[in-house]
């Protein structure tokens, strides 16, 4: 084993097999609701309203991973949605109207997504998540709200604060018909303190990657992730990375390495391959090279949020993320990252149905590499369809590459 298996992984499985459990209970009860809600969506309005929250991205992370994906996303595509779109939407359309879903390979109880009653989007990461949940929107024929974004933002003003915090309120009395209770304010602070304990735990736990040996790598933050997407703003997420945080503190303080003899620190630039997880997590650690972060597992630090004042501080959290960003953010954001984790290099993943997600378009990496004195590479892939990659074109890249780090 050539990246050590993390223990608290056992504690994941078991929140996880929960959260999905009781999604599929509330899917199936007459009194309990079901919110689906975009990866980085009002997801603290919604819990304060007590409904289950679902979020399609991470459903569609495991068609990826668990390679069915592939095959699922020309049934998307034979009722109109390109090839070229998004391989979340497509392969998750794909999977509904094949009925088929991973929950059920991984929980045999489990025969299906739970059933909306509302979904809500946040156009801050891109406009596909309010096509996709207008797709099923109409299917169900239930609501579908959301928050409209500005994109390319530079500097975060208080006007763009304003706008979003706007459109958060103004969410509020629609979901409480939906949900048929009273929104409630301290509701609201307590979850949204729970959800700030989770993104700095979470930070804690991606920070650790900065000592040398790195405790954990790129691709345990993909799958340790999950909590802070799907379960933030509870106190089992918050339980959980207690948990993760201690093992790696340990490892730390043992001088123990994700990646045996490390030798040299990568930074991953955009979305995983989710079928391809373990194929380049082996790969680098053949070489003894750990991918320390990414920008993509950094996506959950939401430290603005502030109880103390609930909607413009989510409005800001919500609107300082990476991806909806301008670019002399985003470089700037790199830098640092290059800095606080040390790193020798970094690899761009060009994502061929994610233009969101993809930093390598338009001259970043070459502008980085001057800049920094960083070597980088790009490689083409996807997040979750298969087709646009070759492993064997990518791993001739990713070995010249570190031959040149050598260098
Ligand atoms: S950010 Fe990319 S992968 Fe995520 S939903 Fe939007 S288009 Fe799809």
């Amino acid at each position: 084993m050539l990246r050590k298996k993390i223990k608290a992984t056992k504690e994941l499985n078991q929140i996880m097999s929960d959260y999905y459990h009781e999604l599929d209970n509330a899917s199936k009860s007459d009194n309990k609701k079901v919110a689906w809600c975009s990866s980085v969506g009002p997801a603290e309005i919604l819990r304060s309203l007590d409904f289950n929250v679902y979020f399609p991205e991470n459903h569609s992370a495991m068609l990826g991973s668990s390679r069915m994906a592939t095959d699922l996303i020309p049934y998307a595509n034979a009722i109109g949605y390109s090839p070229e779109i998004c391989s979340y939407l497509t392969a998750d359309i794909g999977a509904y109207l094949k009925q088929v879903t991973p929950l059920s390979k991984a929980y045999p109880d489990i025969k299906s997504t739970p059933k909306p009653d509302v979904l809500v989007f946040n156009t801050n990461q891109c406009r596909e998540v309010q096509d996709w949940f207008a797709w099923y929107a109409n299917e169900f024929k239930v609501p579908l709200l959301g928050i409209s974004t500005p994109r390319t933002v530079g500097e975060i003003t208080d006007s763009h604060i304003t706008f979003i915090a706007h459109q958060m309120e103004e969410l509020v009395e629609d979901l409480e018909k939906i949900a048929t209770i009273s929104y409630d304010q301290n509701k609201l602070k307590t979850v949204l303190s729970l959800s700030r304990k989770c993104s700095d735990l979470w930070k804690q736990v991606l920070d650790t990657a900065a000592n040398i040996p790195s405790p954990l790598t790129f691709f345990d933050g993909t799958i340790h992730m999950g909590p802070a997407v799907v379960l933030r703003g509870t106190q089992e997420a918050n339980d959980y990375y207690q948990i993760l945080l201690s093992e790696l503190n340990e490892r730390v303080t043992n001088g123990m390495a994700a990646v045996e003899d490390e030798r040299y620190r990568l930074y991953w630039e955009g979305m995983p391959i989710w079928g391809r997880l373990k194929h380049y997590s082996e790969l680098f650690a053949s070489f003894k090279v750990c991918v320390v972060a990414s920008t993509y597992c950094n996506s959950w630090i939401f430290s603005a949020f502030d109880e103390n004042d609930p909607f413009r501080s989510m409005a800001k959290a919500y609107l300082e993320l990476f991806i909806v960003r301008s670019d002399e953010y985003k470089e700037s954001y790199i830098k640092n990252m290059k800095d606080f984790f040390k790193i020798d290099g970094i690899i761009f993943h060009d994502a061929k149905t994610c233009p969101h997600n993809t930093n390598s378009r338009y001259g970043m990496p070459q502008r980085i590499e001057l800049d920094l004195g960083v070597p980088n590479l790009v490689i083409n892939g996807d997040l979750n369809d298969t087709r646009c990659l070759s492993d064997e074109q990518s791993s001739v890249a990713i070995e010249a590459f570190i031959e040149q780090l050598e260098s």
